[in-house]
């Protein structure tokens, strides 16, 4: 077995603290469940750079049979570099236990020319310290390398046909900006040695860097400190107020007293809880209401994000509407009415999507979404996508009212909302009865996600089951919004 003390993604934990790169060595078991949308992004990052190998084809691969085991490539490496070999994917280096992987070899008469691929749409600091390192690994391996870019997404690219690699992927060297990190690199990976050398945890406290460049696998177990309802559950404060409070003993909300200056959310928030009283705003809520006529649509979206266009007319990342539920109320005290749509997982869902939508809808009714900014952007995505739709889609937009205005405007603040005007907290906190707790799909990015995988999906049993998940959960959205606004209209 190879040995080595460090790795890109152990030297960038180590960047970011000395104590997150110990307990990922020593303490795994403490680090906080990887979530679905975690794994996603993860193999997202693995599709897009198997994608960019056929931008320079017929290399060969070296990836490790087991994911840690890495003893094998090491050697082939070095084999495939003495005899000649000109692409390489997965190319292993290891030079005073650290070890380094690079996405895509070039091996040339003048050195190596290493790609690393990101699946983003920048380069990013982060992305040149990975760099760094790597150059410090290869070179240090007795390698020259006479070149290192960084590919990433074009997110610029408009699909027309079959994918365009060129087009979609943008190659930026950043050789001359990786060469001035070096000595900086060295005294790093001594410094991180030393902290994998020593017997205890290092103490290092909660702070901003928790977040950045990423948010910390651990952030849970350093937190266990912290009480319920604690100065990192405000709303609308700053990260780095919330952490001078911490700083300075503040933890519980119970502990803000009067004198401290808070931003009108937080202060409504803080004193909701300390007086344990709901707020409401009946003229508020009033006015709100008084702008709203029946008949009354209920209408929500869902969508994914394909860092690879899968569709003419789409850039990579660009938001694609695949699903929508809608109720409607003829009138207040009316039959409750449900219209609902869901795309194949086999081609472009937005003309299905758009003409069901829009074959849904009568000529009047004020259309009420949560959150409008969102379902208004897509419409008018759609509308450039395909033209021929922007009359019909002007004259919904035209129509749409935003059921977070009592919300967002704390007409209405309980202390269950946790500062939150998300329908995922005012629900519970209007409606307990109805909650997302228990559904399988119970967040819009694991709906994403779950649309997403229906494309690799052939077993018809998983595809039912995940269609019929993913029809509970958006039509739960539009019945929360049925049953928020009865609540409302029950204050007033
Ligand atoms: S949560 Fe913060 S303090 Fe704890 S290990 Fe991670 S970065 Fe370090």
């Amino acid at each position: 077995m190879n040995t080595h003390l460090l790795s890109k993604s152990s030297f960038i934990r180590g960047i970011q603290c000395d104590k997150h790169l110990y307990l990922y060595k020593y303490h795994y078991d403490e680090m906080d469940e990887i979530s679905e949308m975690q794994k996603a992004i993860f193999k997202r990052g693995i599709d897009v750079g198997k994608l960019a190998q056929q931008l320079f084809p017929g290399g060969i691969d070296l990836s490790p049979e087991t994911h840690s085991d890495y003893e094998e490539p090491l050697v082939k490496t070095k084999e495939f570099l003495d005899n000649k070999q000109r692409i390489i994917y997965e190319a292993a280096f290891q030079a005073e236990e650290v070890l380094s992987v690079a996405d895509i070899l070039l091996n040339t008469d003048d050195g190596l020319k290493i790609y690393e691929v990101k699946s983003s749409t920048s380069v990013t600091d982060v992305y040149l310290i990975d760099a760094a390192l790597q150059y410090w690994v290869i070179t240090k391996a007795g390698y020259k390398v006479n070149d290192f870019s960084i590919i990433y997404i074009n997110n610029q690219y408009v699909r027309k046909g079959e994918l365009d690699l060129h087009q979609l992927f943008r190659i930026e060297s950043v050789l001359d900006k990786i060469i001035t990190k070096q000595s900086w690199i060295e005294k790093n990976i001594n410094r991180l040695k030393n902290v994998l050398g020593q017997n205890e945890i290092p103490q290092i406290d909660i702070s901003e860097h928790c977040y950045s460049p990423y948010i910390c696998g651990f952030y849970n177990y350093c937190r266990r400190h912290i009480p319920e309802n604690s100065v990192f559950d405000l709303s609308g404060v700053h990260l780095t107020d919330k952490y001078e409070f911490y700083r300075s003993g503040i933890l519980s909300m119970e502990e803000l007293t009067d004198e401290i200056h808070l931003p009108r959310s937080a202060k409504i928030q803080v004193d909701v809880f300390k007086n344990g009283k709901q707020l409401i705003d009946a003229e508020g809520i009033k006015n709100f209401l008084s702008g709203i006529l029946y008949p009354v649509y209920f209408m929500d979206f869902e969508t994914f994000q394909p860092a690879i266009p899968l569709f003419d007319n789409s850039k990579p990342y660009m938001q694609i509407p695949f699903q929508y539920s809608l109720h409607y109320l003829e009138s207040k005290g009316a039959e409750l009415q449900h219209f609902e749509f869901l795309a194949d997982a086999s081609d472009d869902p937005r003309i299905p999507f758009i003409e069901n939508l829009l074959r849904d809808f009568k000529d009047i009714g004020d259309i009420l979404v949560y959150n409008k900014s969102f379902e208004i952007k897509r419409l008018n995505e759609i509308a450039e996508a395909f033209p021929q739709y922007k009359l019909k889609i002007d004259n919904l937009i035209s129509r749409i009212k935003d059921l977070i205005v009592p919300f967002q405007k704390k007409y209405y603040y309980t202390n269950d909302m946790k500062g939150s005007y998300s329908i995922k907290y005012v629900l519970p906190a209007l409606v307990p009865e109805l909650n997302y707790q228990n559904l399988p799909i119970n967040e819009g990015g694991l709906a994403s996600l779950t649309f997403e995988s229906l494309f690799d999906e052939n077993n018809p049993e998983v595809i039912n089951e995940k269609r019929k998940n993913l029809l509970e959960y958006c039509k739960l959205d539009t019945f929360a919004m049925v049953k928020i606004l009865e609540k409302l209209e029950s204050i007033v």
